[in-house]
């Protein structure tokens, strides 16, 4: 496959932009080679700067659940665009938006629009902070919560990819407030919230991780969350930027039936354009400014073409149900073709899946958790990611992500992922 020009660009890159890149998982660290820079996307496809077309399957890390460059989403954003690209001022798109998204996601009875994952989760830590008037909160180890200081201790996604899950340049003052607790141990949240009895302002998850890879709720542990947090007074906060509007409509709660006090989104619910979301119950809500005193703001929050590529994304996903039961038959044949195919080979690989998420592990372990996670041959996944994308096969390029599918994933697809699969599991293991 020639990728010269990829290559080109990235050498050039690196003069002007830190690893040549402005999100450091792009760069391809952890699997070694380069990055392709892409050109266009398109449906099931993303095609790089020599014209190679590869099969996608993480979708932009997961907001582009009806595929590439769809006629739903490009339509409504050329249509706002005719006036004008931003106004500082509220608009009557916000409004709707906000109805759309409480009507979908079960907790949310009041929502504030922002631009990216990352301060969805700022802000709702600092509204339960200012709430309950405590400075503490749980998260769970290998958890990612965007970039924000708070959140860079034992993080996951491109944080421990690149060997930094405690980023330098988080003060001790700050990770002291951040307490850690392995995901799906009740005991430990327990033990937690014992020694730090009427300290902890809320606990902070991704109701089904996908920032190590992806792991899922053990039977009871969800509920058991929900009963600990309101029994101790704890603003229970599900961080559904990659589970909203994914695993069903009303994302991971619904699923679940778990309603969580407040809720962080993004990814699916800005079509593709930059934008977050959060959100919980009206008595907690009422705390942000300029209802009440906490203060959080943003001069493009609820920008006009953003919210109309959300609005036209989260429309058509309310109205057709049917895209769940299609994304999850996809996400059905893919997993189960790649674990048959490991079985006739006769390797013995965890595969974690739910909905249209799943991740291939390269431990023959069960992963659950941060630990049994971090027993995956992370050099092996980085064999087995270079020999797809020389099939023409996108995956995420770190063993510590999820894969997003999309319902552009039609069956003959299907088939070249898993003869791919096939072919590259030999050549590793050869
Ligand atoms: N929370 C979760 C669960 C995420 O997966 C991410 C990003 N992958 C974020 C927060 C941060 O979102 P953003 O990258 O838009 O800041």
């Amino acid at each position: 496959m020639n990728i010269s020009e990829s290559k080109r660009l990235f050498a050039h890159a690196q003069n002007f932009i830190p690893g040549g890149v402005n999100s450091p998982v792009r760069a391809f660290r952890a699997v070694g080679g380069e990055p392709i820079f892409i050109k266009r996307a398109d449906g099931a496809y993303i095609f790089d700067e020599d014209d190679n077309r590869y099969i996608e399957l993480i979708n932009s890390w997961g907001p582009m659940i009806i595929g590439h460059n769809h006629t739903l989403i490009r339509e409504a954003v050329i249509q706002a665009m005719e006036n004008g690209t931003s106004f500082g001022a509220p608009t009557a798109r916000e409004i709707e938006i906000a109805e759309l998204i409480i009507s979908m996601v079960p907790s949310v009875e009041k929502v504030r629009m922002v631009n990216s994952g990352t301060e969805a989760t700022m802000s709702a830590i600092r509204v339960a902070r200012g709430y309950t008037g405590r400075d503490k909160f749980i998260k769970m180890e290998g958890h990612y919560h965007g970039h924000g200081d708070s959140f860079l201790i034992a993080a996951g996604s491109g944080a421990i990819t690149m060997g930094n899950p405690d980023s330098p340049g988080v003060t001790k003052g700050t990770a002291k407030d951040t307490l850690l607790a392995p995901y799906n141990s009740l005991e430990a949240i327990e033990e937690l919230v014992e020694a730090n009895k009427g300290e902890i302002a809320a606990l902070i998850l991704e109701p089904v991780p996908g920032n190590m890879g992806l792991a899922l709720p053990k039977p009871g542990y969800l509920e058991g969350l929900r009963e600990i947090c309101t029994r101790e007074g704890i603003v229970l906060i599900f961080d559904e930027v990659m589970t909203g509007f994914r695993l069903s409509p009303g994302g991971a709660q619904e699923l679940f039936g778990v309603t969580p006090d407040m809720t962080t989104l993004g990814k699916i619910i800005g079509g593709g354009m930059p934008v977050g979301a959060y959100g919980g119950k009206k008595e907690i809500m009422e705390h942000v400014s300029p209802a009440g005193p906490v203060y959080q703001a943003g001069t493009l929050s609820g920008n006009p073409i953003a919210m109309a590529a959300g609005l036209a994304m989260l429309r058509h996903l309310n109205a057709q149900k049917s895209v769940y039961t299609k994304l999850n038959e996809i996400s059905r044949k893919v997993s189960e073709g790649i674990q048959n195919i490991n079985q006739v080979l006769g390797y013995n690989y965890s595969v974690n899946h739910l909905g249209s998420m799943y991740c291939l592990f390269f431990t023959d372990q069960p992963v659950y958790d941060f630990e049994s996670a971090k027993k995956s041959d992370t050099a092996l996944f980085g064999k087995y990611f270079q020999a797809m994308l020389k099939r023409g096969i996108y995956l995420a390029p770190s063993q510590f992500e999820s894969l997003f599918l999309s319902t552009a994933l039609k069956d003959e697809l299907i088939d070249k992922i898993l003869e791919a699969h096939r072919e590259s599991m030999i050549e590793i293991h050869s």
